[in-house]
């Protein structure tokens, strides 16, 4: 068991069952040994699926990548519980005595996919949704006033993504235009090199979340910034 994140390895358990053997002699005593063997394999999975959970939930995993031979991994998965079922994002090939390394790159591959994948759905929602005006802001003002509200849930920005602004000098007041003094304190506005860049650690500081997604045009149009909000 790998637990990873951001890109690196943070976590490193494992667990081994008891040796099964194949058995390609015929006769009786062997069938009856060959059954002995395939009910500790299967005791084997259901222990090692168990001992995954565990992990899964110290870790509170969000993405499971299951590695293994093709017929393992599709018994292994049905041997846990829905909730973590749909967590899995994608299996690969792998031998039990592959290196860390490989275990990494193999399974960065396919989270990065699904983590690009999660944040076009994102995005589309987000862009949908400021469109109906129900429940996201696109664009930088319409972001900030959001993140001022304490209405931003999730805050997501086009990769590298940052824009000049004004900034309450007293209380920290963003603002993409400067519109005189602050509207919340009346403190004044001094220009700020990047709002983005405050924006992201006033989201960070009451525990937001904040989603920088490359390569995506349609954010791009919609002002490189968005937030999907509580209400
Ligand atoms: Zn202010």
């Amino acid at each position: 068991m790998f637990q990873i994140h951001m890109g690196e390895i943070v976590e490193t358990t494992g667990t081994l069952g008891e040796e099964t053997k194949r058995h390609k002699q015929g006769g009786w005593a062997a069938q009856k040994l060959q059954r002995y063997e395939d009910g500790l394999a299967s005791h084997n999975l259901r222990s090692a699926a168990s001992f995954a959970i565990d992990f899964f939930q110290q870790g509170q995993s969000r993405r499971i990548v299951l590695a293994g031979t093709d017929e393992t991994v599709s018994q292994f998965q049905t041997l846990l519980p829905r909730a973590w079922q749909a967590k899995v994002v994608g299996t690969i090939p792998m031998d039990m005595n592959a290196s860390e390394t490989e275990v990494l790159t193999k399974s960065w591959l396919v989270i990065s996919e699904a983590l690009s994948k999660e944040q076009t759905a994102l995005v589309e929602r987000i862009i949908t949704s400021a469109a109906k005006g129900e429940g996201a802001a696109v664009g930088l003002s319409a972001a900030l006033t959001a993140l001022q509200e304490d209405r931003a849930h999730i805050l997501v920005m086009a990769e590298g993504f940052s824009a000049p602004g004004y900034r309450c000098m007293r209380c920290g007041y963003l603002a993409a235009v400067l519109e005189g003094a602050c509207p919340y304190c009346g403190g004044t506005m001094a220009p700020v090199d990047d709002a983005v860049e405050y924006a992201v650690k006033r989201m960070l500081a009451v525990g937001g979340h904040v989603e920088s997604v490359p390569d995506n045009p349609a954010l791009v149009k919609a002002g490189s910034i968005g937030a999907l909000l509580r209400y």
